[in-house]
């Protein structure tokens, strides 16, 4: 069993920590209990020469940083309908031949991490397939770059319905996707899009997958359910933290059902603009009941630990040096995060965190975690207590 994000992006990307280097990247993933990551970027220049001069290779789809993480090389890129699909590349020389094949439609190549490329979908997964690489969307149901924004099936985008993954962004999960019947066949996926190395950014989504080696192969084989190998678990954060889960204002965040943003013409009643919420463009995309087939893996929904020790202990924010501290002492403890949040005995946490803190994993596991949901791109937020909620957040709505 490994865990594998796939999506990440570099110190190129836009609005990104300049920290999005590799060894930061590496210890950070060990923390989080990943045994893989996706290079994120690696069509870029500079990105690639800093990643192939960290890291070993280990077979032509895979390399190794001395921590012991392995990487395979991987990218998002936005098309000319600005929908964002992931690559996953099979070699170095594979990236190199899809860079001169789409070097004169993208005007910033080394210039940003996720490219622009002035093609279709169909066109992209053409000049894919001949590198023996794979697409598929990211964050499909996003309101701003994702293929569902812009279409209304996988065929019209990718003039097949063929595709063998799909990333589910942080606003959805299984239980809303797997109510779509052209999704039968496509295997999830749960990253982080992470844009920053710290606690709560990567990692906060990943997957474990059944494979017979930790290579790249071995993992495409996972996607495409070959020989065995399958994904085994989405682990992702509750969808109604995402900052695209409701319909709400891009400017003052208040949430809207559907219909009355339809009534309003998008528009708040403080100018903003409102964007339709992933779970309203599901409810349009919705075709049968939720039917999970046979190869769907369990999903498990997270709060990121920095984020629940921010709200045991009081404080405002998750950068606080204290926070910082102990989710630090906590995963170094037992290993890595995901065994804090599912697996370790309540008093062996105590031991370490105090009861409050120990208390709040319990609640967590327990689902008594109150969540103000995210929307027009704003985070949700978790509390364990009910009346912290900001209800006039939600006036549009209720
Ligand atoms: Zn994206
Ligand atoms: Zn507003």
């Amino acid at each position: 069993m490994i865990n594998v994000d796939f999506h990440i992006h570099s110190k190129y990307s836009g609005g990104t920590s300049g920290n999005m280097e590799i060894p930061v990247i590496a210890e950070q993933s060990i923390f989080k209990g990943l045994n893989t990551i996706g290079s994120g970027d690696c069509l870029n220049k500079n990105w690639l020469d800093h990643f192939v001069s960290s890291v070993k290779k280990v077979d032509e789809g895979t390399f190794e940083h001395k921590s012991g993480i392995r990487f395979i090389l991987t990218t998002e890129v936005e098309d000319y309908r600005r929908v964002h699909h992931v690559i996953l590349f099979p070699s170095l020389s594979a990236v190199q031949e899809f860079r001169d094949t789409i070097k004169d439609k993208s005007p910033n190549l080394d210039t940003d991490g996720r490219c622009n490329i002035n093609l279709a979908g169909d066109e992209l997964l053409d000049i894919v397939s001949n590198i023996d690489g794979l697409i598929g969307p990211s964050h499909a149901f996003t309101p701003w770059t994702s293929i569902y924004k812009e279409y209304n099936s996988l065929e019209e985008c990718y003039k097949t319905k063929n595709i063998p993954f799909l990333e589910l962004g942080l606003s959805a999960d299984t239980q809303m996707a797997d109510c779509i019947s052209e999704l039968k066949n496509v295997t999830f996926m749960t990253n982080s899009d992470a844009h920053s190395p710290w606690p709560h950014r990567i990692g906060r989504e990943f997957n474990r997958l059944k494979v017979k080696d930790n290579t790249y192969d071995e993992i495409i084989n996972a996607i495409k359910r070959r020989g065995g190998n399958e994904f085994v678990l989405n682990v992702g954060i509750d969808p109604d933290l995402g900052k695209y889960h409701m319909t709400a204002c891009t400017r003052c965040y208040k949430k809207y059902s559907w219909d009355k943003a339809k009534e309003t013409k998008y528009r708040c009643t403080c100018g903003g603009l409102i964007k339709k919420g992933v779970v309203d463009r599901i409810n349009e995309l919705h075709d049968q009941e939720v039917i999970h087939p046979p190869h769907r893996p369990r999903y498990i929904k997270t709060i990121p630990l920095a984020e629940i020790l921010v709200e045991a202990l009081g404080l405002s924010s998750v950068n606080s040096k204290k926070v910082q501290n102990l989710w630090k002492l906590l995963v170094e403890s037992f290993k890595n995060e995901i065994n804090v949040l599912i697996v370790t005995p309540k008093e062996e946490i105590e031991r370490i965190a105090g009861e409050k803190v120990a208390q709040a994993i319990i609640d967590f596991r327990e689902g008594k975690i109150y969540i103000e949901p995210g929307g027009g791109g704003m985070y949700g937020k978790a509390y364990l207590n009910k009346k912290n909620i900001n209800q006039s957040s939600l006036d549009g709505y209720l």
